[in-house]
């Protein structure tokens, strides 16, 4: 919807709302908040609501910590009373600086400049993303614990799938978001849900990522559960992933649908694939930006191990869908939802855009189930979070779609990451070794 300052505040007064709630998102992928009351409306349609970014991650460059909070008109939002029973209004804002300049280091600037690239090129681009999580139970003091809401598995139904309910909340809070639901179910694992909403741009796409984790947080709640989007909660069952389906459009038409090619697949589709597919080490270190991500990349988990493509094979990390002509598109499947998601889509559009323009070659599909496959013919994913830094830290092209501000604070955040677990000892090693 597009909104102007006028019809804002028509609707402000028509509703009597009372906050406005400015978002934003941190480069680890949390969304920050801050709440105005309604009087200073005026102050924040002027772009003059200012903030200490110091103390947001990497964000923090001292020298200039005042920055500026400039609502984006189109993401205005009444929030519905099922996630807050006050009348407040929420912007997703854009950050600048001092200067009157948007701030580098912000994510969806990032996502911004990416999708620029492509327009230069000639190219929009589509994104459906496909967020699982799970639900775990709480204890009296409303604290996770971890237990898993039900025992179900994939598309069960009730009384075995206990997450019924508290999907169904969610869809009818988002669909007064204004989104356009699609399907939900209960995945694979005890306790895990997927919940799909329709494909939109890249950058209307990362920030409903953003509301669709939000929401679906804030309603488990209200059902006394807590929604986690860790990549693998449970050892030994599946983890939760945020598959990305992506297309591309030149002039109103699918730039990846070709009739006359023998899969129906174009020539741009492939070297998109391939640009993918030859920063994939470092792709992942934005995709799967955790410790715990790497423990769902592991082979028997329906979690891609291998950096192929494939028309069917979900080992693989990108697959390309039957359906063809505008709904011609390939699936990234190794990103999951802990991963920023502007960034995230950034680095993928610039990594294919790149494959383009180098007219890089993806070789033939892959039709193996390569979980079983143990020579080293087909390169696999980085296998913990410090080979995924080390790669991106060697990858100009991902440094420069992220920008020298936040690849310096992104790599050197994660290398803190990595030591600070690399100093942990863990029960298993304690079971493993105490009789040594
Ligand atoms: N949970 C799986 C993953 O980790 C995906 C399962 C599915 O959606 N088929 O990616
Ligand atoms: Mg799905
Ligand atoms: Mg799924
Ligand atoms: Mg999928």
């Amino acid at each position: 919807m597009t909104h102007t300052k006028e019809t804002i505040k028509q609707q402000v007064e028509e509703n009597k709302v009372e906050f406005i709630v400015l978002e934003f998102t941190d480069m680890l992928g949390d969304t920050k908040n801050v709440e105005l009351p309604i009087e200073e409306l005026d102050m924040v349609l002027n772009n003059e609501a200012m903030f200490d970014s110091s103390s947001i991650s990497g964000f923090s460059a001292i020298q200039e910590s005042d920055m500026y909070l400039v609502p984006d008109l189109d993401t205005f939002l009444i929030l519905p009373s099922m996630v807050d029973e006050d009348r407040s209004a929420r912007f997703i804002c854009d950050i600048y600086k001092p200067d009157g300049t948007p701030f580098e280091g912000d994510p969806r600037y990032i996502l911004k400049r990416a999708m620029q690239d492509a327009e230069e090129m000639g190219y929009t681009v589509n994104v459906g993303p496909e967020p699982e999580f799970f639900l775990f139970k709480l204890d009296k003091e409303g604290y996770p614990v971890r237990q898993m809401n039900d025992r179900g598995g994939y598309f069960d139904a009730s009384p075995k799938d206990k997450g019924d309910k508290v999907r169904r909340d969610i869809v009818r809070t988002l669909k007064n978001y204004g989104f356009e639901m699609e399907a939900s179910h209960h995945e694979v694992a005890m306790g895990q849900h997927e919940i799909n909403f329709r494909f939109d741009n890249m950058l209307k796409t990362a920030d409903n990522i953003q509301t669709f984790k939000n929401v679906v947080k804030d309603i488990a709640t209200n059902h006394e559960y807590h929604a986690t989007f860790m990549p693998k909660p449970i050892a030994g069952e599946n983890g939760s992933g945020m598959h990305c389906h992506l297309s591309l459009f030149q002039n109103g038409d699918s730039a990846f649908y070709d009739e006359d090619a023998d899969d129906g697949v174009s020539k741009t589709m492939k070297q998109f694939i391939a640009g993918i597919l030859h920063h994939a080490s470092g792709i992942a270190a934005i995709t799967n930006p955790n410790v715990n991500s790497y423990k769902r990349l592991v082979p028997g988990y329906e979690a891609p191990v291998s950096v192929a493509w494939s028309h069917s094979n979900r080992s693989c990390m990108i697959r390309v869908p039957t359906t063809r002509g505008k709904g011609t598109r390939f699936e990234v499947r190794n990103p999951d939802p802990t991963a920023n998601p502007y960034l995230t889509l950034a680095v993928l559009i610039q990594a294919g855009l790149e494959g383009i323009r180098n007219g890089l070659d993806a070789g033939k599909a892959e039709s193996r189930n390569l979980y079983e496959v143990t020579d080293d013919s087909v390169p696999t994913l980085p296998t913990n979070l410090k080979e995924a830094i080390n790669a991106l830290k060697k990858d100009t092209v991902l440094l420069n779609a992220l920008g020298d501000h936040t690849s310096e604070q992104y790599i050197s955040a994660k290398e803190v990451e990595w030591t600070e677990y690399s100093l942990i000892v863990s029960k298993w090693e304690v079971d493993k070794y105490m009789n040594k």
